[in-house]
């Protein structure tokens, strides 16, 4: 039994390289690996349980050109926040973790020129 290591099709014997893609067949598949995009981790970079703040701040945020995820915690669980939810209890901001630097430096400057209510 042969595969394609890029396609991950099987072929029969004889077949040397894919007819797909040109790669050399192999004669086991390497494990899987997901895609670099997949693993790109977020990490929490503010933690409010105001809603209107943490809009705000992604607003501030996506200004600067980093995504920013508020995520709501409901049931232990955490969820993309639903904007026209009524959410409660803590929201999370989640930004990639490469630019969680950037992020927080945002976050410490805006803290500086407008404080940040407390709850
Ligand atoms: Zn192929």
């Amino acid at each position: 039994m042969a595969f394609c290591p890029k396609c991950r099709y099987e072929y029969t014997a004889g077949i040397t390289s894919c007819p797909d893609c040109g790669a050399f067949l192999v004669d086991t598949l390497p494990p899987f690996e997901p895609e670099p995009e997949q693993e790109r981790k977020f990490v929490n970079v503010y933690t409010t349980s105001d809603v209107i703040e943490a809009l705000r701040l992604k607003a501030f945020l996506e200004d600067a050109g980093i995504p920013c995820f508020p995520m709501g915690l409901q049931s232990g669980s955490l969820f993309p926040l639903v904007l026209a939810g009524e959410p409660r209890g803590k929201i999370e901001l989640h930004v990639p973790a490469d630019c969680e630097p950037e992020a927080r430096q945002i976050l410490e400057e805006l803290k500086q020129t407008e404080p940040i209510a407390p709850e």
